[in-house]
């Protein structure tokens, strides 16, 4: 999609700090973090929201959210359980869709955010 910039970093025409990518998908750090981790998980075909999602797109959404937990843990903020139960580290992962939802980025982009800040 031209004038995209999602798209662009897909096709490698302006650099990002890539975490992750395959035939499908790609995951970088968002260039404005606000917290110590901060990447966004992306599909590489260009789909410009939630809301433009298609009932083909629903094995495609599945990695997108079966990334985030992965990805987490290796940025070193993913979910522990202790033997006792007790909980440790977790993550934030939000998508923004439409102006009332502060989307800025119109491809469809998964926000994982962790650490203190
Ligand atoms: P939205 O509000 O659309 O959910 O968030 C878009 C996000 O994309 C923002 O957090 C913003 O910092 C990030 N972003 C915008 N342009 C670029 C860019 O060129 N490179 C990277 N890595 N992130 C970007
Ligand atoms: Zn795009």
């Amino acid at each position: 999609m031209d004038n995209c910039i999602f798209c662009k970093i897909v096709a490698k025409q302006i650099p990002a700090t890539v975490l992750y990518e395959d035939d499908e998908l790609m995951a970088f750090n968002d260039i404005n973090p606000v917290a110590p981790v901060h990447f966004l998980i992306i599909p590489k075909k260009h789909i410009a929201s939630l809301s433009h999602v298609a009932a083909e797109d629903a094995m495609l959404l599945g990695k997108m959210m079966g990334l985030a937990p992965k990805l987490a843990e290796q940025a070193g903020c993913g979910l522990t359980e202790d033997a006792d139960g007790s909980r440790h580290g977790g993550y934030k992962t939000q998508i923004n869709t439409g102006p009332a939802g502060g989307q800025i980025v119109y491809h469809l982009h998964a926000h994982v955010i962790g650490g203190k800040k």
